[in-house]
């Protein structure tokens, strides 16, 4: 802002006064440089409700004022009339993979919407990419990053960082802190007690950790522990399950042999989509009990658990396959090979299990536990940025409202004087359709106003980009 303009929003915030009831000068508002743009005549959507007729008036980032259709402007703002159009928070992809692709990743999320985004296996160049982009040296949505994966031994994720005793489970959370990480990822073979001292360790570095359920510890136990976050929906059917101690018997009894971790995870997966055919809603409830008072949310990335339980050909010819990058269709092949589910049997089987835990997170959700939007971006037939909307349905066909779809897809973030300005324009009413969210008119965000001409712009510099050679890097997906 101008010190011309300052003084001219100052006055006009004055002159507010209590006729819009709304006027309120955001911290640090005056000191950065962009104009006052104002959005009139729109329908707000947030998590205070619904507000027809409504303008909405922004600078440097951050939300000066809202009030009625007629509210006055500051002189020289730019008005941009958008009358029956509807206004929603920006949204939140709470479980990507791949922000290290920034020319692909970052512009991806930004045109759908996607204003911020949990980076789920994190290292120094995401860490420094994070920086850069509140710096404003690049553009792109906020990144929340965590560590690089903690696993225990015998992890089938290659690459993760092994830990087999509480003590270098401490460190690697020392470790994480020092590197930069925004918080801790856990993985799926952590047993208890290494899973407690990473617990105890990040209470002590005031650091939070979040990722897969392990395998050997139950939900509510490692909600209990602290964890903030559960992925995939891993460990909800096995804990609600009235064969829980004998499903968990059999796990332990699960032969593992070294050179093939992933036959071990996939029977662990088969045991869970046993356990998902005898849920107790009771409990169920007694689970979400517990995860509600530690306040621990599920994130079920339901997009890619569906390409997961599905044929592994049923996506490849989704046309935002030319926004991925080449190296994506080899990685994703050899994926589902492992994944996918073949003859019919196994595909309806697969089918009917993500269907039940589904049902369960929109169970859990129903109990009042906190659902989030993830989509895992970076795993098969999970885009960035695209994928939130496809969530979002999903979302809803689990059996949440629109309106509580919405509210996981924005973090319950709201359209009030003071907060940051990541605003998503819509053509469609997203709580009669939830589908309307891809219905995308223009994204605000970081004081820049993104205009259907920008985001056309911004789709076809991906799809150039996504042709480049790139150098090859390590798979870190999941
Ligand atoms: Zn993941």
């Amino acid at each position: 802002m101008t010190d011309t303009t300052r003084r001219a929003v100052l006055a006009w915030l004055a002159g507010l006064g209590a006729a819009a009831g709304t006027g309120l000068l955001a911290p640090g508002a005056a000191g950065a440089s962009s104009d006052v743009t104002a959005l009139r005549g729109v329908t707000l959507v947030d998590s205070a409700g619904i507000r027809p007729n409504a303008t909405i008036v922004l600078a440097d980032n951050r939300i000066l004022a809202v009030g009625s259709r007629d509210l006055p402007l500051p002189r020289g703002s730019a008005a941009l009339e958008l009358a029956g159009k509807f206004v929603i928070p920006g949204l939140w992809d709470m479980h990507v993979h791949g922000a290290f692709l920034d020319r692909i990743t970052l512009p991806l999320c930004l045109a759908n919407g996607v204003t911020g985004i949990r980076e789920m296996w994190g290292f120094p160049q995401i860490y420094e990419l994070r920086q850069r982009i509140e710096r404003g040296e690049v553009f792109g949505p906020r990144l929340v990053v965590g560590s690089t994966i903690i696993d225990g031994p015998h992890s089938t994720l290659p690459g993760s960082l092994i830990v087999a005793t509480p003590d270098e489970g401490r460190q690697a959370v020392r470790d994480a802190k020092a590197q930069g990480a925004d918080f801790v990822k856990v993985y799926s073979y952590l047993d208890r007690p290494t899973l407690a001292a990473i617990a105890d360790e990040c209470a002590t570095q005031a650091i939070t950790f979040a990722g897969h359920c392990s395998d050997h510890v139950a939900m509510g136990d490692a909600s209990d522990l602290g964890q903030r976050t559960f992925e995939h929906m891993y460990g909800l059917p096995l804990a609600t399950s009235t064969r829980e101690a004998q499903l968990r018997q059999a796990i332990a009894d699960l032969p593992l042999d070294p050179a093939d971790s992933f036959a071990w995870f996939k029977q662990v997966l088969e045991l869970e989509r046993r356990a998902a055919a005898s849920h107790s809603r009771q409990k169920a409830a007694v689970l979400a009990k517990r995860l509600r008072r530690n306040n621990s949310a599920l994130c079920p990335t339901m997009v890619a658990m569906r390409v997961y339980a599905s044929p592994a050909d049923r996506f490849a010819n989704d046309p935002r396959m030319k926004y991925m990058p080449s190296f994506y269709r080899d990685l994703w092949r050899d994926q589902l090979a492992r994944w996918a589910p073949v003859t019919q049997e196994e595909t309806r089987q697969q089918a009917e299990f993500l269907k039940r835990r589904m049902e369960q997170v929109a169970e859990m959700h129903g109990h009042g536990v906190e659902v989030l939007v993830g989509t895992d971006a970076g795993n098969p037939y999970s885009f960035s940025g695209f994928s939130v909307h496809d969530e979002l349905e999903l979302l809803v066909e689990a059996g949440l409202s629109p309106r509580a779809a919405l509210e996981a897809g924005t973090r319950k973030g709201a359209l009030t004087p003071g907060a940051e300005a990541n605003l998503v324009v819509l053509d469609g009413n997203p709580l009669e359709d939830i589908r309307n969210t891809r219905r995308i008119h223009t994204v605000l965000t970081r004081g820049r106003v993104l205009g259907p001409a920008e985001r056309r712009q911004m789709l076809a510099d991906v799809e150039k980009a996504a042709q480049e050679p790139f150098p090859p890097v390590q798979a870190r997906c999941c």
